[in-house]
């Protein structure tokens, strides 16, 4: 029986569907890699981060079933923890499949065929209690090289524009020796370099026995097999230990990148959006990253519209974000999410100030990034190769993120080497 498995939204969600596909070849299942070839069942990995989200994945569900009368159409992730009734209306929906019950969903999707054949009509809406972590190791397809550990599940933190703490449950931990075991088997398959992902990576441990994520990144450093970097993925403020960039410093095999979302440079809205520190702390700790680690790449993630947003509130973001020495943005418009705090907060900002507002935080990315490529022009980085594009053409990635092209005659995919930045175009670097 054919398979299809189409993802939205994070990187936690691309990695389960990757562990979802292993546990549908195990059973015999073919996995297609096209969606233009035609699947006996399709499953969507939803997300509900914005109200954009929702309907993508409505729409893509609908677009299945009109599309692929004969097959069986399976929702599972975000959405469907919080929304499954509303899903379950869909006309022709095969199964939905929450968060909490991911990791039964082969099995779910085999007893449902068994018994039905792929026509027919379930819900499954998840009495299951709690999981742990799942056990979960995700590919990136674009970059083979590169390997996802999803080592927690879950957010206590309840932003209050922030749907994930009710579609994910409390924060669930993946024993240290149990991620040390994935990343052994990650390096004999041929993997160089694994980014340790999470709802809120900053937690983990908060359930377990005297672990915290700055014994588990030691641990790991010190354990992990030889040619194989580490590296993080989004981290909030007030995880970031010194104990943590102490780490990064001294270990060439921790990348020099850290991902730490600002939302917002307002204090007053910090405050509405239940954010624990202020734009003060913020700016503080990002300067004291840059001066302790040169040459690393720090992200943020930026959010535009929160109500209650004025004009004021969002000249205060840009100007921090200009000022600061970040290499990116991540820019989000908000949009309410039912359920959440601020969902029925007054003072909307209108969607013509949220796209202006976005727009120009976009420039500003723009302009950072290119800067901080120019920082890195007659500097040795470490990179791993990761694609071949064309003949004797690579791309990859450094340990500060940047993505470079160069020629080869060799194929050192899957290989770190040392290079000297010569340049930059297009976003790509030239070693
Ligand atoms: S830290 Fe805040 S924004 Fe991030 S997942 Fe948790 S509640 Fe959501």
């Amino acid at each position: 029986m054919k398979v299809s498995l189409l993802t939205l939204g994070c990187k936690v969600n691309q990695v389960e569907s990757e562990y979802l596909k292993e546990e549908f070849r195990g059973r015999g299942y073919e996995v297609l890699d096209s969606i233009n070839v035609p699947a006996d069942i399709y499953v969507v990995n939803t997300c509900t981060v914005t109200h954009v989200s929702d309907r993508k994945s409505r729409s893509l569900l609908r677009r299945l079933i009109r599309a692929n009368p004969e097959a069986m159409v399976v929702a599972t992730g975000c959405l469907a923890q919080v929304g499954a009734e509303q899903l379950a209306q869909i006309e022709n929906i095969g199964l939905v499949v929450d968060n909490r019950n991911k990791k039964r969903l082969v099995d779910l999707v085999t007893e449902k065929v068994a018994r039905d054949g792929i026509g027919g009509t379930a819900v499954n809406s998840g009495k299951e209690k709690e999981d742990s972590a799942q056990p979960v190791i995700g590919r990136d397809n674009k970059a083979r090289q590169r390997a996802f550990i999803k080592i927690q599940e879950g957010c206590q933190n309840f932003c209050s524009y922030c749907i994930v703490p009710y579609a994910r449950g409390p924060v669930r931990s993946k024993p240290a020796r149990e991620i040390l075991r994935e990343i052994a088997g990650l390096s004999r398959s041929g993997y160089g370099e694994v980014v340790l992902t999470g709802i809120n990576i900053g937690a983990y441990g908060g359930d377990l026995t005297d672990w915290d994520l700055t014994k588990l990144l030691s641990f790991l450093l010190k354990e992990m097999p030889p040619g194989m970097r580490l590296r993080l993925s989004s981290l909030e403020p007030m995880e970031v230990k010194n104990e943590i960039l102490e780490l990064m410093r001294q270990n060439k095999r921790f990348c020099r990148h850290l991902h730490i979302p600002l939302q917002s440079g307002s204090d007053t809205i910090l405050k509405a959006m239940n954010r624990r520190y202020t734009r003060k702390f913020y700016s503080g700790l990002v300067e004291k990253i840059v001066r302790a680690i040169p040459g690393i790449a720090v992200c943020s993630d930026v959010m535009v519209g929160f109500p209650g947003e004025t004009e004021g509130d969002y000249q205060d973001t840009a100007h921090l974000l200009s000022d600061l020495p970040v290499s990116e943005l991540h820019v989000f418009k908000y949009s309410p999410r039912p359920g959440t705090a601020a969902a029925g907060l007054p003072a909307r900002v209108p969607e013509e100030i949220k796209n202006r507002r976005s727009g120009e935080l976009i420039l500003i990315s723009g302009a950072k990034n290119k800067h901080f490529r120019g920082t890195q022009i007659g500097k040795d980085l470490e990179l791993l190769v990761e694609k071949k594009i064309e003949w004797e053409r690579y791309t990859g990635r450094s340990d500060n993120y940047l993505e470079f092209e160069f020629t080869s005659s060799a194929d050192y995919r899957g290989h770190l080497i040392k290079a000297r930045i010569v340049g930059h175009y297009e976003g790509n670097i030239v070693i």
